[in-house]
């Protein structure tokens, strides 16, 4: 958990797929992400009794109703399963976090920008993140940190900004 946010991009992976698994999801067929189960049940709303003994998968497809999926494609999770709305499945929705620790949405991204000209929300992010105050691994449904999301989505309104302002 301590490690979580750790800035460095990419962790080694230690794990070995089985022959019988597959990295695709089985509703929109694009590879899925890695993760550890324990974010998997830290979102499931519904019992964790239907937590199965393998892998999942998160899928980060927009237009795909899959969340997490069990690598032997046998379980799905969409969004109705979870505690949490997904930022990946709604990227432009203003109201759907994309930092689930220090809880900022697109919307509250859009309103600092256009009030002050710039955004602090990554600086703000990673002064948590500095101070030992994220749980990415069991608040974001990606299972770890939000920053590169947190980036785009601020590129993203800087662009759309500046379209208006010329
Ligand atoms: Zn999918």
């Amino acid at each position: 958990m301590s490690d979580c946010c750790s800035l460095a991009k990419d962790k080694p992976d230690s794990k070995k797929m089985a022959a019988a698994e597959s990295p695709f999801c089985p509703a929109c067929g694009e590879k899925g992400k890695r993760v550890d189960t324990q974010i998997v049940k830290a979102m499931l709303a519904i019992s964790l009794e239907a937590v199965r003994g393998g892998a999942y998968r998160f899928c980060r497809t927009e237009r795909c109703p899959v969340v997490y999926f069990s690598v032997d494609g046998v379980q799905t999770f969409g969004e109705a399963d979870l505690r949490e709305r997904v930022h990946q499945k709604h990227p432009f929705d203003e109201d759907v976090f994309v930092c689930y620790c220090f809880r900022h949405t697109p919307g509250d991204i859009r309103v600092e920008l256009q009030a002050t000209g710039e955004s602090t929300v990554v600086e703000r992010i990673n002064a948590g993140i500095r101070a030992g105050k994220c749980a990415c691994d069991i608040r974001n449904p990606q299972g770890d940190c939000c920053l590169g999301n947190v980036i785009k989505v601020v590129k993203r309104l800087q662009n759309g900004a500046a379209l208006v302002a010329t």
